[in-house]
């Protein structure tokens, strides 16, 4: 968590340190860039997901590029992942069904806010958020929306997210890494 917030101090200040020494301050020219790093915080928090078809990650940004919040799709606190069902069982409307009980990332990643207002922030997601999400990002205050992936985006709830979104005029797009692939090496020890 210290890293984090070391990351995230005030953005004028490190670009302004970065813009008068990068000629010859030998600083890394490869570093992560924010949407990147963000991005890829919302796909790591994805990898916490026990859901066997859909991995969903969220993390929310404020103007100072600070991370205030980040969720992953799961069931709710103290609803066991060993006695819940993660299939979608015989039918949309059966107890079998893990829609009964999942909350979706960003809905997460919105209740883990620790009390922080979202009043102008951004989401960046790996899916396009539902329409269930929507509300709730809608009424948080958020106020643009980054997402990897719109691959369900012909389905009604989808539809209906978009509906909301252009009605209040919250911006969505996908996102385009600048970095296709970021290593992490949990033994590295520099
Ligand atoms: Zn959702």
């Amino acid at each position: 968590m210290a890293k984090l917030q070391k990351l995230s101090g005030n953005e004028n200040e490190i670009e302004s340190i970065e813009s008068s020494t990068s000629t010859y301050s030998g600083k890394r020219t490869d570093y992560l860039q924010w949407d990147d790093y963000f991005m890829a915080t919302a796909i790591l928090s994805s990898k916490r997901s026990k859901d066997p078809s859909t991995q969903v990650g969220a993390c929310v940004v404020d103007n100072h590029n600070r991370i205030v919040a980040i969720g992953y799709n799961g069931f709710p606190r103290n609803c066991s992942d060993d006695e819940f069902p993660w299939s979608k069982g015989p039918d949309k409307k059966s107890l079998e069904n893990k829609n009964m009980y999942v909350v979706h990332a960003e809905a997460n990643a919105i209740l883990n806010s620790n009390g922080t207002r979202l009043d102008g922030t951004r989401l960046y997601t790996t899916l396009f958020p539902c329409n269930e999400c929507t509300k709730l990002i809608i009424q948080s205050g958020i106020r643009e929306i980054y997402y990897l992936s719109d691959k369900y985006g012909d389905k009604l709830i989808y539809r209906a997210a978009r509906r909301m979104l252009d009605a209040v005029g919250i911006g969505y797009r996908q996102f385009i890494p600048t970095q296709k692939q970021i290593m992490i090496n949990l033994d590295e020890t520099n």
